[in-house]
């Protein structure tokens, strides 16, 4: 039986949460032999984040804090692209599974998923939180709740979901809940749409950037991001410069990740994402061990069906083929969970052993 886009699909889904990878099977730079701290502990020590804080919330009064540089006062209520106000949107705080494997380690990523977006994708997956802004407005202080909160049940991380536009707020909160005893990593989950002048107040705060690279080419930016032409660009240097400041992805003795960079980049239908482009890319700008989680669980969501040439999930060759470019060019740190389901895929195709799915 010949496997099917759906069945394809579906089974992507269920090998990568059904993989008992251990997280020591990782490639991933071994731990320092002194005691790791935060970044952002570092800063607090040397009496600098307050200072970063009070840079950070300045902002607000001509918001540049992403490249879209709308210029509005959102201290005063204007509201610009992103169409957040100067106060925290939240749509929801909890330990997540579903992450790299690094990151979820045995009690889960504490995920922090804010509202409203810069960069509004059309076939964005959360589209009700990041176009529509669901969620429920908060001060600083209840975010720093929700950080000390996920670390009481155990979670490795504090991973903020859609940053960009609330990076003010969660350095404030990420101060307070320090005050509190937070001292778990802080991963910056971005669409990578960065300005680097941003990325440089981060500096010393951010312990794991976990950025996406969407796309190689601005024409299919601009398209499908909402005019973002320059995504392409900005992105590439953001990434360089998450680099500079962390380096590759490191893992503690568990194989939990506390520092580094992770892209990820999800592999659209019809090569619209430019996935040849993008490991080439990493092999010459970065090095080549660094950790790149190529996705395969495009789906059409919110208005992709407009767009025939995104209207299809990917099929296995055009996940196959990623994988093959990302060898090709000699990348060596892939994600393990994308990695099984390539080789799930190609055992199957050269046994032809029928997918009894449904
Ligand atoms: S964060 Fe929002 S208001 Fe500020 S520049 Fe970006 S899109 Fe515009």
């Amino acid at each position: 039986m010949k496997i099917t886009r759906r069945n394809f699909i579906k089974n992507s889904f269920l090998l990568g949460s059904s993989l008992l990878l251990s997280p020591l099977s990782l490639h991933a730079i071994p731990p320092k032999k002194e005691p790791w701290i935060p970044a952002y502990e570092k800063l607090e020590k040397e009496g600098k984040l307050a200072q970063r804080v009070k840079q950070a919330y300045a902002m607000f009064e001509n918001c540049q804090l992403c490249p879209r540089r709308c210029g509005v006062n959102r201290k005063k209520g204007e509201k610009g692209f992103c169409r957040a106000p100067m106060k925290l949107v939240i749509f929801s705080a909890s330990p997540h599974f579903g992450e790299e494997v690094s990151l979820v380690g045995q009690n889960g990523s504490g995920t922090i998923f804010f509202s409203n977006c810069n960069l509004r994708c059309i076939f964005c997956q959360n589209w009700p939180i990041s176009h529509e802004g669901r969620g429920k407005e908060c001060q600083d202080e209840e975010l720093a709740d929700m950080m000390i909160k996920l670390q009481k049940i155990g979670c490795h991380n504090i991973n903020l979901v859609t940053p960009t536009h609330v990076m003010p707020n969660i350095l404030n909160a990420t101060r307070i809940a320090y005050s509190k005893g937070l001292h778990i990593p802080l991963v910056y989950n971005t669409s990578g749409y960065e300005c680097l002048e941003i990325l440089k107040i981060l500096d010393g705060i951010v312990d794991i950037y976990m950025p996406d690279m969407k796309y190689m080419d601005s024409n299919k930016a601009a398209k499908y991001s909402a005019g973002a032409s320059d995504y392409p660009d900005v992105t590439k240097k953001a990434i360089i410069e998450m680099n500079r400041q962390v380096g590759e992805l490191q893992i503690d003795k568990k194989g939990i990740a506390f520092r580094g960079v992770i892209i990820r980049h999800l592999v659209m239908p019809n090569r619209v994402a430019g996935t040849e482009k993008f490991v080439k890319w990493v092999a010459q700008a970065l090095p080549k061990s660094t950790y790149v989680n190529i996705m395969p669980q495009y789906r059409v969501e919110y208005k992709a069906y407009e767009y025939p040439e995104i209207a299809r999930g990917i099929t296995v060759q055009e996940f196959l083929e990623a994988m093959d470019w990302a060898k090709k060019y000699g990348l060596t740190n892939l994600d393990p969970n994308s990695v099984a389901v390539r080789d799930f895929y190609l055992q199957r195709e050269s046994d032809r052993v029928p997918f009894k799915g449904a």
